[in-house]
């Protein structure tokens, strides 16, 4: 087994776990980053601040990496493309460019036979007004989006009105799906037939951004098989190497449906770290370095909540169980919405 330097695109808390997992394993990080007071700078060997199509600060990220992965699905195509044909980058950019594009990530998604709410693209107003059993729905930017950013929630075709919308950009509309629950499955793809997959995880949201997540999940046989088998469906079908998420909607009928996939490590997998023997990021760093697959084995059950804005300060004072497990992101600033670090609690 060789011990191989990883580069990981993107500096924010994803990064920061992932190179503290490749860190437990001996593995060499390098972070570049386009902001320069990443926090993953913190927990790296070594960071390169550059914009993410400054050609001389990708080269030299190159030349000193071995394998490259990525914390988030809004690096731009040409430059995961780039890299690619010199050192292997995982997962692979044609994935990303597919799961960062809201409308082709969903029609992949039914190609396998997977349910998904019904959506509809949007490039002009007027298509909008011919789709209103589509509504109540969410009108989300195609690209770019997350924590709940991009989206509009569109009752009736008057809130359009108010909205002034930019129709230089592409939209999808999605039915609001009336829900009872979310739930999320994190499955680490090693090679053909090669998985790890946590069990579900249960997750709430608030405002759009996710909240507290937890195992077990309350959900029925049904669904908990059906939510790990589309999973490996879906990371089978994307020849995916790494940590892989996908998030359900479950209605208040119980139909499943597949709310988006996110190809990297994920917020509602942060709990991994101690539940599990092995951490979603110490996964996805063991499949992007070939390194060896692991059976998982749960530890206990766990409870994850987001630390949010100016809450951290009164968490940086506290003072903790031996059962809880306090991550502090070491952001610079405190904003708004921001996630500024979170608690694992295990449930003996
Ligand atoms: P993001 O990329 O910001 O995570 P999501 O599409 O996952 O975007 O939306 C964030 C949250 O908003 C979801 O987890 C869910 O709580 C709510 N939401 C999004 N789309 C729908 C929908 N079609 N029906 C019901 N709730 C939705
Ligand atoms: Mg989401």
């Amino acid at each position: 087994m060789s011990k191989s330097t990883l580069g990981i695109i993107g500096g924010g808390q994803l990064g920061s776990m992932l190179a503290v997992a490749a860190n437990k394993l001996e593995i060499k990080t390098i972070v570049f980053c386009d902001d320069i007071d990443a926090p993953a700078q913190n927990f790296s060997n070594e960071f390169i601040y550059g914009q993410y199509n400054d050609q001389s600060k990708i080269g030299e990220f190159i030349n000193k990496v071995d394998v490259v992965t990525y914390e988030f699905e809004n690096i731009p195509y040409e430059t995961l493309n780039k890299i690619n044909k010199i050192k292997p980058v995982f997962p692979k950019p044609s994935i990303n460019r597919i799961i960062q594009h809201r409308l082709a990530e969903k029609d992949f998604i039914n190609k396998l036979n997977i349910r998904t709410t019904r959506y509809a693209s949007i490039k002009k107003k007027s298509e909008l007004e011919s789709l209103k059993d589509l509504l109540p729905g969410l009108l989300k930017t195609t690209t770019l989006g997350y924590d709940g950013k991009g989206q509009h929630p569109i009752k009736n075709l008057e809130d359009l009105d108010s909205l002034n919308l930019d129709y230089s950009k592409e939209y999808i509309l999605e039915k609001l799906v009336k829900l009872k629950k979310e739930i999320s499955i994190i499955i680490t793809r090693f090679d053909h037939q090669k998985y790890e997959i946590y069990e579900p995880i249960e997750n709430v949201h608030e405002d759009q951004i996710l909240r507290h997540s937890k195992i077990p999940a309350e959900i029925n046989d049904k669904i908990f098989e059906q939510s790990k088998l589309w999973a490996t469906q879906i990371a089978e079908e994307l020849k995916y190497v790494g940590t892989l998420c996908v998030e359900f909607f479950i209605d208040r009928n119980d139909n499943l449906y597949v709310n988006e996939i996110a190809p990297r490590v994920h917020n509602s997998g942060h709990l991994t770290i101690n539940a599990y023997n092995i951490s979603q990021f110490e996964n996805h760093v063991r499949a992007v370095c070939k390194l060896e697959q692991i059976s998982l084995k749960k530890i206990t059950n766990a409870k994850m909540a987001n630390i949010i804005g100016d809450q951290i300060t009164i968490y940086r004072n506290k003072k903790f169980e031996n059962n809880e497990f306090f991550f502090d992101y070491l952001k610079k600033e405190i904003k708004n919405k921001r996630k500024m670090g979170h608690l694992t609690t295990l449930i003996i």
